[in-house]
């Protein structure tokens, strides 16, 4: 079976999408997962595009060893250093960079000619090959670029030392015959390209991602690029999970697989959904949440008799076990320590005490603790960054009938350590909180979006809060989880504001050293 190679760019094109800010902690969280689900490759950031990128790109290389590191670079020099700066840590250096191949791109955007776009893809290759033993150079908008001058560029590049040639569908425009077709063009009119790896990047914009990086694997790609969950700009891009179970699944039509560790992949999918504040539509194929109920009578009749009658996928192959229960209130801190280290979480004694305590209060209130509820307190403990002063709720107290106005009473603990109060009205019980939320935090604050969603299942099961907003102007997104759901949100509120507080800092440090 012919192995393909699995490029994965949650935390560089899906950290694009709208609406998606993830600090270094989450994305380290969110790498290290990605090394357990066995991702061939991560793509961990653009580093040359803000100081918060160049630092989280730099400490994944550094700490991930199972899978190559990489990070994306315009054409220029002083991209290609920043990223050297940030990958040279990494096992193997893997730099990945890009520039624009098709007509409209050329004219439109880089303003050059076709032998201008030739002399920098090499002068860039070049000089990248300097210091890393990886280069990836991919043709921007490929899939709308001339077929000639496509075999023209990425001769000179392969010349100039690219390992991998990434012939992207930028605006996912393609058709899966059309995508395969580009491969095989280029396979047979290259000279070396059989020295360098080819891969396939997809967008979703006609739902067809998945199906075009199929039909480039068959046309001679040895890598597949996509996010979990699908995540990307627009429409998203091809979802791992999906390709991995769909190779993996009719391993009877196809002769190549990838290594992807399958039983990994719930939960990767719920910890970037999770940390992102994306949430999987319920219809979404392998890991939304009716991927494997089956409702109809006939089905459910079926399912009992034989299960294969409709399920061609288990939950047990994506590692779906969410309904375990797993811990209760009287299990000791040994047992959660060692529950812990099983699902895989490395955490140091202190976090593991906060993480206990979390667990105790949850406990108290919630009979059976399931493996999804340790999850989320965990992932909580280990991307805890280090102390800065921010906004801490203190209470948060509400005041509901149908028949009156609700008010909301909350108090903080402000950055400077003083304990602020407020108290104001909504017309109804969240719009109370946040408008009493925003007397307290000193912004103009405009709410653009706000969700509440229960983790795992049972009427006892946590709720989780999504804020998006613009606060002084910047838009900014916070998520927290609490039993309660107007004290997650309330908590997700403040979340929203300490990140763009947090982030402020960093850029004002940047700006002073
Ligand atoms: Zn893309």
């Amino acid at each position: 079976m012919r192995k393909i190679d699995v490029f994965d760019t949650t935390l560089r094109d899906g950290e694009q999408s709208a609406g998606i800010n993830l600090n270094t902690a989450e994305k380290l969280e969110i790498a290290r997962q990605l090394e357990r689900f066995n991702a061939d490759v991560i793509e961990a950031g653009f580093p040359a595009s803000s100081q918060g990128d160049f630092e989280a790109v730099k400490k994944i290389a550094q700490t991930v060893k199972g899978s190559i590191v990489t990070g994306l670079a315009r054409s220029i020099k002083s991209d290609i250093d920043t990223s050297w700066e940030a990958l040279k840590y990494g096992e193997q250096p893997h730099i990945h960079i890009f520039l624009a191949t098709s007509p409209i791109h050329m004219t439109h955007k880089l303003k050059k000619t076709p032998d201008q776009v030739v002399d920098i893809a090499v002068e860039s290759v070049k000089y990248a090959k300097k210091n890393f033993p990886l280069v990836q150079w991919s043709a921007e908008d490929a899939f709308r670029s001339d077929p000639d001058f496509l075999v023209r560029v990425v001769k000179e590049v392969i010349k100039a030392g690219a390992t991998t040639i990434n012939l992207p569908d930028t605006v996912g425009y393609a058709t899966p015959s059309e995508y395969g077709a580009m491969f095989r063009h280029l396979k047979e009119n290259v000279p070396g390209i059989d020295r360098v790896k080819l891969s396939a990047h997809c967008h979703n914009d006609l739902g067809m991602a998945v199906a075009n990086t199929i039909a480039a694997i068959e046309n001679g790609a040895d890598q597949v690029e996509g996010t979990i969950n699908g995540l990307g700009e627009r429409a998203g891009n091809a979802a791992l999970e999906e390709l991995a179970v769909a190779l993996h699944i009719r391993k009877d039509k196809f002769t190549f697989g990838t290594d992807v560790k399958l039983d990994e992949i719930k939960r990767t999918s719920q910890l970037v959904s999770q940390l992102t504040g994306m949430a999987i539509q319920a219809n979404k194929a392998v890991v939304g949440k009716n991927a494997f109920a089956h409702e109809s009578g006939i089905h459910q009749d079926g399912m009992l008799k034989e299960r294969t009658t409709y399920e061609i996928i288990t939950p047990e192959l994506i590692g779906e076990n969410s309904t375990q229960i797993v811990l209760g209130k009287h299990s000791g801190r040994h047992a959660f320590k060692d529950k812990a280290i099983a699902l895989g979480f490395e955490l140091s004694d202190e976090k593991i005490t906060e993480a206990f305590k979390a667990f105790k209060a949850l406990a108290d209130k919630k009979k059976e603790i399931s493996e999804d509820d340790l999850y989320v307190l965990l992932t909580d403990q280990q991307i805890q960054e280090e102390e800065v002063p921010v906004y801490e709720l203190k209470s948060v107290q509400v005041q509901y009938g149908n028949g009156s106005i609700p008010t909301a009473s909350v108090s903080v603990i402000s950055p400077d350590g003083d304990l602020l109060q407020e108290a104001s009205t909504g017309s109804g019980s969240v719009e109370a909180i946040c408008n009493t939320l925003e007397r307290l935090v000193q912004g103009k604050v405009h709410l653009l979006d706000y969700r509440v969603t229960s983790i795992g299942k049972g009427r006892d099961a946590l709720g989780e809060a999504v804020v998006n907003m613009t606060y002084n102007g910047k838009s900014t997104t916070g998520r927290d989880v609490a039993q309660d759901v107007l004290e997650a949100s309330a908590k997700a509120y403040l979340n929203a504001i300490n990140r763009q507080l947090v982030n402020e800092r960093k850029r004002s440090y940047a700006k002073t050293v």
